[in-house]
């Protein structure tokens, strides 16, 4: 897929989900892993997503129209923030949930996760809520610029490991380096079909 075109479209809150949308991508992760930065490398535009902000204001989804609304990105709110609290927590989890079991469009879920650290515990559950409802989903390795290239596959390995995937599952990828973004988006276009 090419993206020509981009634009922020709206922020909703808990269960506002929109059902207007076409041919949704959503990015989902704990808090830092990376999802502004890939959707503002995806779309070219740095601005598009705010990177780096606090738990409190990630908690809402938000949603980006693509190449005039023919796809949508969907930003979830990132999980396992610890300073959070465990309400907040589990506000956020009824607002994935909600948001991953109601929405008609939905194509795909890219699973954020850094390409360096292993998977959390949250990382699973997730992996294991979309198996189990028959998600379609794909794991992003992030900041993969931050590897030496003799780790990449060290990485990819324990990345896979720790979710119980095979190696093939898991994309490496940075929104630095660009590497990966190809295939994320070649991917997308696989959905599509
Ligand atoms: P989010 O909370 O998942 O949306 O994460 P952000 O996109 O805000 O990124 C968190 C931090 O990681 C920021 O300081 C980013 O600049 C940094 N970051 C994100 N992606 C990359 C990457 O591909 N390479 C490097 N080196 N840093 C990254």
């Amino acid at each position: 897929m090419e993206i020509k075109q981009a634009e922020f479209l709206t922020t909703v809150a808990d269960s506002n989900i929109l059902q207007n949308t076409k041919n949704e991508f959503a990015f989902v992760g704990r808090s830092n892993a990376g999802k502004s930065s890939l959707i503002n490398a995806l779309t070219r535009n740095s601005k598009l997503a705010k990177k780096g902000q606090t738990a409190g204001v990630t908690k809402n989804i938000n949603y980006f129209s693509i190449n005039k609304g023919q796809v949508t990105f969907v930003d979830l709110p990132g999980y396992g923030f610890h300073k959070a609290g465990r309400q907040e927590e589990e506000k956020w989890a009824t607002t994935l949930e909600n948001y991953l079991l109601n929405s008609k469009n939905l194509r795909c879920v890219f699973v954020l996760v850094d390409s360096r650290i292993e998977a959390s515990n949250n990382d699973l559950n997730m992996l294991k809520f979309l198996n189990h409802y028959q998600i379609p989903f794909v794991v992003v390795a992030t900041k993969c610029d931050k590897l030496k290239k003799s780790e990449y596959q060290k990485s990819r390995q324990k990345v896979a490991f720790s979710l119980a995937l095979g190696e093939s599952n898991v994309i490496l990828a940075s929104s630095t380096s660009k590497e990966g973004l190809k295939q994320i988006l070649s991917l997308m276009d696989n959905f599509l079909k």
